[in-house]
């Protein structure tokens, strides 16, 4: 927001609280990628919007972010209508395989590959190769998707005549807990699966990618490797407290 102000006799560009959540987003992503000597140009934000009107992501995608994370096929048709192009769309939440015809000619990227029977959808309803990051519940809580760390080469293996399919990468979910060490154990550990992995250079399966770290934990997870944040409500705020 541009405006004039009269007492200086300047003009002051004012900051919305989405471009001031953004801002420290950025600035915290730059610290992380400092400590450890990475380049920031490595991280990819991905703002998640599944709980926010399409107004707010529209807010978003005109502060410059164009990855958007969104985490039902519900949820990510009704934006995909009201935000017909400028959006690279990554689809982070659980699918059912019945489901996955709705969604995989509209993403960009998949984060949350876990079954064989997704994998037959895709290879069945899809035109063009989906770039994939397969989910990993490295943590191991029941509550969580994802495959065990040990299943993991040999499902990755058993894709290997899906040519619909591209696994570019990793996805996880840290566990919730106030725990820093042990979330970071977590990502960690993802990141040392993902290295095992890309170092058996799979040609359909490069896995050079790692889908970690929320509003809560994304600077651990950058320390720890992590190339693509899913961000919530950090970044897009929650409009039920009418922030803006
Ligand atoms: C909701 C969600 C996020 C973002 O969560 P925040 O804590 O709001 O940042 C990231 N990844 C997945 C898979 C999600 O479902």
């Amino acid at each position: 927001m541009i405006q004039w102000n009269k007492v200086s006799r300047k003009v002051v560009i004012e900051m919305t609280p989405l471009q001031q959540r953004i801002e420290t987003i950025e600035d915290t992503i730059c610290q992380a990628c400092e400590r450890v000597g990475r380049d920031r140009q490595e991280v990819t934000v991905i703002a998640v919007t599944k709980q926010v009107s399409t107004e707010r992501t529209q807010q978003v995608l005109e502060s410059d972010i164009v990855h958007l994370g969104e985490n039902r096929p519900e949820g990510l048709l009704a934006k995909q209508q009201a935000i017909p192009q400028g959006a690279v769309w990554h689809f982070i939440g659980n699918v059912q395989s019945r489901k996955v015809k709705e969604i995989i000619e509209r993403v960009d990227y998949l984060h949350s590959l876990d079954r064989i029977s997704i994998a037959n959808e895709i290879q069945k309803r899809s035109a063009e190769p989906v770039d994939c990051f397969v989910q990993v519940n490295v943590s191991g809580e029941d509550s969580k998707s994802g495959l065990k760390p040990s299943e993991t080469e040999g499902f990755i293996e058993a894709l290997k005549d899906y040519d619909k399919i591209r696994v570019i990468g990793l996805m996880t979910m840290a566990p919730l807990t106030e725990d820093r060490e042990e979330i970071r154990n977590v990502f960690k550990s993802l990141r040392e699966l993902r290295d095992d992995l890309a170092s058996k250079n799979m040609k359909h399966a490069p896995v050079t990618k790692l889908s970690m770290g929320m509003s809560n934990d994304y600077s651990i997870a950058i320390e720890e490797g992590a190339t693509h944040v899913r961000i919530g409500t950090a970044l897009v705020g929650s409009e039920s407290e009418g922030d803006e």
